[in-house]
């Protein structure tokens, strides 16, 4: 297997066109994603995670092709599939495949659940009839479903269960990257932890790689390997999931880290909360979450934006606080 990672992504940016002004006569770009960059090595786990408006889903959404990127490239299995036409990209769908926030309205309502699972193999493999029911059956067991579900409807299921067969569909042509864009946060928390342990499970049969798209840290602990913060459209810290949790370094992340529940009631923590929400307007020059930031600010923060530097071990910050130890 190649040492090389799985997908690689540089310098990422995506413009949004969006009108301003008296009646609106002003046409402006609104950066969604403004230069990421980062790897996934094969059979990890990325979290991308933040706030409604922080890029996360943007990015996803860049990465399989759903929307075209403005600027930067995309390799996946060291090819760049950034400029792939529409022919092409289709020939490779298969092998990135995106799970969907809400199963209940990513599933076609009037399709049965046999045929929701055997529509990409139609399509992909050319596979029909005999073939492709057994194909399908074995996948419905794979994600817990039965066989009696297999002429059910989906609305006949609950949350959960849409979940599993979004997730058999996608595994039906054999993905090697998904696009987890967060799968459950529309679950109750019980059926979460079901969902969440079949990903893993999923991931070690089928050697499988993940970005988890979420903004829910605690969900991401559980499962990523490593983590990436979004503010405003950049990465402003990633690190390993154990580096995120035990030494975080940017104000954002450790604000969002000390607002996850506490398991243990004698562990006291302090929450720090963040001032207004991510709709405050971008500041016109300095650090984007100085308007937010609880932090010891520095005068530096109102006038340079802290570019993202590495401090140690892959481990990347970008707050004026830090410095790299290593110059
Ligand atoms: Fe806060 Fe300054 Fe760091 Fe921005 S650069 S996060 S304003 S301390």
């Amino acid at each position: 297997m190649s040492d090389r990672p799985l997908l690689e992504v540089r310098h990422l940016s995506k413009s949004f066109p969006s009108r301003s002004g008296f009646f609106n006569q002003r046409l402006t770009h609104f950066k969604a994603v403004d230069d990421v960059s980062f790897e996934v090595p094969r059979g990890k786990t990325l979290g991308l995670v933040g706030e409604s408006g922080s890029g996360k889903t943007t990015i996803g959404k860049c990465v399989i092709r759903l929307i075209e990127p403005s600027d930067g490239s995309i390799l996946f299995d060291g090819d760049d599939i950034t400029h792939l036409s529409r022919q092409e990209m289709q020939r490779r769908r298969s092998a990135i495949q995106m799970i969907y926030q809400s199963p209940a309205a990513s599933l076609n309502g009037r399709m049965t659940v046999g045929q929701i699972v055997a529509e990409p193999l139609w399509v992909h493999e050319g596979l029909r009839g005999r073939a492709a029911q057994q194909r399908v059956l074995e996948l419905l067991d794979t994600v817990g479903l039965k066989e009696e579900h297999y002429y059910r409807f989906p609305h006949e299921f609950s949350g959960g269960q849409q979940q599993r067969i979004g997730i058999a569909r996608a595994l039906a042509v054999r993905p090697r990257l998904l696009v987890l864009d967060e799968p459950t946060s529309a679950l109750d928390v019980s059926v979460q932890a079901q969902v969440l342990n079949l990903l893993h499970t999923l991931q070690d049969e089928f050697e499988l790689t993940y970005i988890f798209i979420s903004h829910d840290l605690g969900v991401v602990r559980y499962l990523c390997d490593q983590v990436a913060l979004l503010y405003l459209g950049k990465i402003v810290e990633i690190a390993d999931v154990d580096t995120i949790f035990e030494n975080p370094k940017h104000p954002y992340t450790q604000a969002l880290i000390s607002a996850i529940p506490e398991p243990d009631p004698d562990d006291v923590r302090e929450e720090i909360i963040l001032r207004g929400d991510v709709t405050l307007a971008r500041p016109e020059r300095g650090c984007p979450f100085a308007p937010r930031c609880q932090a010891a600010k520095l005068e530096v923060c109102d006038a340079v934006e802290p570019p993202l530097k590495l401090l140690e071990n892959g481990h990347h910050v970008a707050c004026h606080l830090h410095r790299p130890e290593v110059p």
